[in-house]
């Protein structure tokens, strides 16, 4: 059994969501008559919008592929999703209306409502008199008949009653949002192996060092955008380090650099920056000149002694910032 500090060590938000969907292969979107459609990663620490803000991060960098669900209807005048449809005649807009079926008796080609067949008793044709047997007959399509106006007509007109305002809406005055479904794409499987590879290393790394796992994975910053971490970590006196993991299919430039050290300001917690790919050198260069600590590998025990390295020289506390 693990314990529960590993099992939250293992935790990340990108991660969760990447193998959740991976297993399914399909996120679907629930509902909930309340706040109505919304996506669940069970375990994830992820509250509702936030989980939704990391879809469309994850999905327009190319991890998740995200494709039209279909488009429900909301409330024009509450915005509610709680809605239902009924239907009313065309003609005069009563509700009441009653569904026939229109049945073909083959071999004379006379067409009638089903009820027209059982007429005075028997099942006779009303045109040729006929005893019918039900293979004789062939559904031909469905009538509605207003019990108003008594007009028939093959389509009725859909209404809407809003659930929670109670608004009778016709289908021009409806209100249409887009919901998706999202799967993994290639790119999304990829990362989920190297992100996942690098989480228990770290986790006992940081542990050796008195550090803790913190469940919080995607926070955010003073100017209130949200960061992702692939794991946070806290030591007894409180003091947090960050990991980002940056997925093999990113380069880092040198423009990276000067975002990271953007984040970490946004933060105001130091970040390790993890990285599978090699680092070219104005990129270590440039990292070096403000301090910011880019750690590329992708075998454990190197990712391991790198981190260990940064961690017993207490260089975490500069990170950054210009020294
Ligand atoms: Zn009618
Ligand atoms: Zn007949
Ligand atoms: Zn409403």
């Amino acid at each position: 059994m693990e314990k529960t500090t590993e099992g939250v060590a293992l935790k990340s938000s990108v991660v969760d969501v990447l193998s959740y969907i991976a297993d399914r292969g399909i996120l679907k979107p629930k509902f909930n008559p309340e706040y109505g459609y919304y996506y669940e990663i069970p375990g994830s620490s992820l509250d509702r919008e936030t989980l939704m803000e990391l879809l469309d991060e994850l999905a327009s960098e190319g991890y998740l592929d995200r494709r039209l669900y279909f488009k429900p209807v909301r409330c024009p005048s509450c915005r509610s999703y709680d809605v239902s449809v009924f239907y009313v005649c065309p003609y005069c807009g009563s509700r009441d209306f009653e569904k026939q079926v229109l049945v073909e008796h083959i071999p004379c080609g006379y067409i009638g409502t089903i009820e027209s067949f059982q007429r005075n008793g028997g099942t006779r044709c009303p045109r040729c008199r006929v005893e019918v047997k039900p293979e004789t007959l062939r559904k031909v399509g469905v009538w509605f008949r207003c019990m108003n106006c008594d007009r028939a007509s093959p389509n009725l007109t859909p209404m809407h009653l809003c659930k929670r305002c109670g608004l009778e809406f016709t289908l021009n005055d409806a209100d249409f949002d887009v919901i998706y479904t999202y799967r993994i794409t290639r790119l999304g499987e990829r990362r989920l192996i190297d992100e996942r590879a690098i989480h228990r290393p770290l986790a006992d790394v940081f542990k050796e060092h008195g550090y803790v796992p913190e469940a919080r994975s995607r926070i955010r910053g003073v100017s209130g955008v949200a960061h992702t971490l692939s794991m946070l970590f806290r030591d007894s006196s409180g003091s947090k380090v960050g990991i980002v993991f940056i997925p093999a299919d990113k380069k880092i430039g040198v423009e990276n650099v000067v975002k990271f050290v953007s984040e970490i300001t946004d933060l105001e917690i130091p970040l390790i920056f993890v990285t599978p790919r090699e680092l070219d050198d104005n990129v270590k260069k440039l990292a070096n000149y403000y301090n910011v600590k880019i750690v590329s590998s992708s075998d454990p025990e190197e990712l391991k002694n790198k981190i260990r390295e940064l961690l017993s020289k207490d260089v975490l506390r500069h990170v950054g910032s210009v020294t």
